[in-house]
């Protein structure tokens, strides 16, 4: 197939792919709809995940790991940018349903993986995409693989601004924007955006429940002015990595 995304396949090409006895593994960008700040779209998080998944394309193909990149989840719980415009967040219930029925479809169809490429951070979601992983693989019997950020492990290898929690449309999110779709950041306003280091980790910790409550009455958390599409590129290519590393340990019998 000379398009690895599966909207842009025609059915006989996949069923050729999976009838292949080559394993298939999907690939789904998990996003949200969600405010990223008055500089950032409010599909950031969608842009970000397809860009990891575009990213670990060449790496995979290199090591004759096969994929194909479903269309992304655009809706996610969303609930601490819930006082923004254009936010739409959905019931944990609802992603969680979805998730698992994708994965029961591509069970059926013969798929060997299903890998998760998540960037989007609120703690509804990565509770979702974990309860997802474990309930696939028990329930459905389909392989998964989850590199979730958010763990040490993985968090350590990213950015200091990552690190600190004070991270939403800040440096590390528009510098990864601003290596996939620049035309999308509004470069006037970012750039005189101050910077704001209240952590929302630790706010979330302590109960907070929305952005506001968090320290960020514009949806934006970290230092907006700090990004450049250098670091995103950076941060593309480590978080590649980690899908593929994950992808390849779980093709291992
Ligand atoms: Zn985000």
């Amino acid at each position: 197939m000379s398009d690895a995304r599966l909207a842009n396949a025609r059915w006989p090409d996949v069923k050729a792919a999976l009838e292949s006895g080559k394993p298939i593994v999907a690939i789904l960008p998990c996003g949200a709809t969600e405010a990223h700040g008055p500089h950032l779209p409010l599909g950031t998080d969608v842009i970000i995940s397809e860009s990891i998944a575009a990213f670990a394309l060449p790496k995979l193909e290199e090591r004759g790991i096969h994929v194909l990149v479903l269309p992304s989840l655009a809706y996610a719980p969303a609930e601490y940018a819930a006082g923004f415009a254009g936010t739409i967040s959905i019931s944990m219930d609802a992603a969680l349903a979805l998730v698992l029925d994708i994965a029961r479809s591509l069970k059926k169809q013969g798929f060997a993986m299903l890998a998760l490429v998540n960037s989007h951070f609120d703690p509804a979601n990565v509770a979702v995409l974990r309860d997802a992983s474990e309930t696939i693989v028990r329930e459905i019997g389909l392989k998964v693989a989850f590199p979730d950020f958010t763990r040490r492990k993985l968090a350590e290898k990213l950015t200091d601004e990552f690190k600190s929690g004070a991270c939403h449309a800040g440096q590390f999110e528009g510098s990864l924007v601003l290596a996939s779709r620049p035309e999308l950041v509004d470069d006037d306003a970012r750039l005189q955006l101050p910077p704001n280091s209240n952590s929302l980790v630790a706010a979330f910790a302590k109960g907070a429940k929305t952005f506001e409550e968090a320290g960020g009455p514009q949806a934006y958390f970290g230092t907006p002015a700090g990004a450049s599409a250098e670091e995103g590129v950076a941060s593309l290519d480590c978080m590649s990595d980690m899908i593929v590393q994950a992808i390849a340990a779980q093709l291992e019998p």
